[in-house]
């Protein structure tokens, strides 16, 4: 297969690609030249439907002038600045930006370039906070199977994949909880599922009883878990978890990467699901993903806990690129869009319902035993195929892309989680090409 760039032919041998299988790309490329709104071009000008915001993140779409112009203008005025010992106004700017947008006292900013070092500054940030008072023992973290949160050696061991854990194992003291989707009981459910809340929930206090809540410093979820395959946390089980949390002094994380601006209807999927943490991790969307950037916000007593016990540096940790000023502009431009867009009630409002009950209309098709979602991210589930478990979604995302369509192949699962700003005949057209996709791969 030769593929060409500027006229020249590519080589395949040297970019080695994340999570690919690059032998099969090699000779399969799915090569993406352009993009503008809803659509990638290939370079042979083939339009390719977004129908996973990039990897659940270009939530404002692709190409939007405004983030070029300030990005560009920022880059004239300031290209970078060191963010340890000096400041640059944006980084204040954008903090203040998000304290206001994130619900109750979530106020604390701390920038990272990624979900994954997002994650890793999140424990830090509990491990902090938990030193400060002179909780040295709690360096325990509960986590959940199924979950995600990034590679680092911190995100693996948080993870719940089995794949990404067997491959590097777990480094840190992490248990996790067992019960993630009640699938027997909530099948094609729109919105939160109804059943098994509080028990999964209740799980929580055998793991304290287990650990003992003196050695755990916190309790990390996916307010939706997004890799694992969309899965949609059931009725109470947030608030539960919330209140588990509060009556052993145990620390709620939400890591928000994927749900954050916009996915479920609103900013956060904390207000969404009406469950404050007290540290936010996110990333992606913040600024529509156009800049690389993370950040981390916490509540107020944590800070204040941290902050009294030094009159020095009060936390030893960074990055150099933490809220560079790239990304600052981007985001800033980002969230102007947002605003001005009125994104967030859009994904609430009835083209997000519209995806929903496409979702649903799918099952009619051959092995599929589950769809659901809500606002603009969705999944569909099918029985695996026999001898070969996790295949169907791996080839639904090869043909899908035949069929001019970008979707995530999760195991035997898909999902779809479009740009903010898409309409109801984009969805017309993933119906189309994804039924004849399924037709090609399960016939
Ligand atoms: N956390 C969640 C929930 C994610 O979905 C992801 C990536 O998809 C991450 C963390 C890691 O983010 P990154 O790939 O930016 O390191």
């Amino acid at each position: 297969m030769t593929a060409y760039s500027r006229n020249k032919p590519i080589s395949f041998d040297n970019h080695w690609m994340p999570f690919t299988a690059n032998q099969d790309f090699a000779q399969n490329p799915r090569l993406v030249q352009s993009a503008k709104g809803m659509h990638y071009l290939t370079p042979e000008g083939e339009e390719i439907l977004d129908m996973t915001a990039g990897l659940w993140c270009c939530n404002l779409g692709h190409g939007r002038d405004e983030i070029a112009d300030a990005v560009h203008g920022q880059f004239k005025e300031l290209d970078f600045a060191p963010s340890f010992n000096f400041g640059h106004p944006l980084s204040f700017e954008l903090s203040e930006r998000l304290a206001k947008m994130l619900p109750g006292d979530l106020n604390n900013l701390f920038f990272t370039n990624s979900g994954s070092e997002s994650a890793d500054t999140a424990i830090k940030i509990a491990y902090a906070y938990h030193d400060a008072k002179g909780d040295t023992g709690r360096k325990r973290i509960i986590s959940r199977q199924r979950a995600y949160h990034g590679v680092n050696f911190c995100g693996v061991s948080l993870g719940g994949l089995t794949a990404n854990r067997r491959a590097f194992g777990q480094w840190l003291p992490v248990d996790h909880l067992n019960s993630t989707h009640d699938l027997s009981r909530n099948s094609f459910t729109i919105g939160q599922p109804e059943y098994g809340g509080a028990d999964m929930a209740n799980e929580l206090e055998n793991l304290i009883a287990f650990h003992d809540a003196s050695t755990i410093a916190a309790v990390i979820v996916e307010p939706i878990a997004g890799a694992g395959g969309v899965l949609l946390p059931p009725k109470g089980y947030l608030k539960r978890l919330r209140e588990i949390c509060d009556q052993h002094g145990i620390l709620l994380i939400f890591d928000e990467v994927i749900t954050g601006f916009g996915r479920t209807g609103k900013a956060f999927a904390a207000e969404t699901f009406g469950v404050v943490p007290d540290i936010m991790t996110m990333a992606k969307g913040i600024t529509s993903a156009t800049v690389p950037m993370g950040a981390v916000a916490c509540r107020d007593f944590i800070k204040e806990a941290v902050f009294s016990t030094s009159q020095g540096i009060e936390f030893f940790h960074g990055y150099t690129y933490s809220a560079h000023p790239l990304a600052c502009a981007a985001s800033l431009a980002a969230l102007d869009i947002y605003d001005r867009e009125n994104l967030w009630d859009r994904a609430s409002g009835p083209v997000g319902d519209k995806l929903q009950e496409a979702l649903q209309s799918l099952k009619d098709l051959p092995r599929v035993i589950d769809a659901r979602g809500m606002a603009f991210i969705g999944a569909i589930e099918f029985e695996p195929l026999e001898g070969k478990p996790g295949a169907i979604g791996a080839a639904l995302l090869k043909e899908c892309w035949n069929q001019g369509i970008m979707i995530r192949g999760l195991g035997d699962a898909i999902a779809v989680s479009p740009p903010l700003i898409m309409e109801e005949a984009h969805i017309e057209r993933f119906v189309d090409g994804f039924r004849k996709a399924v037709k090609v791969v399960l016939d």
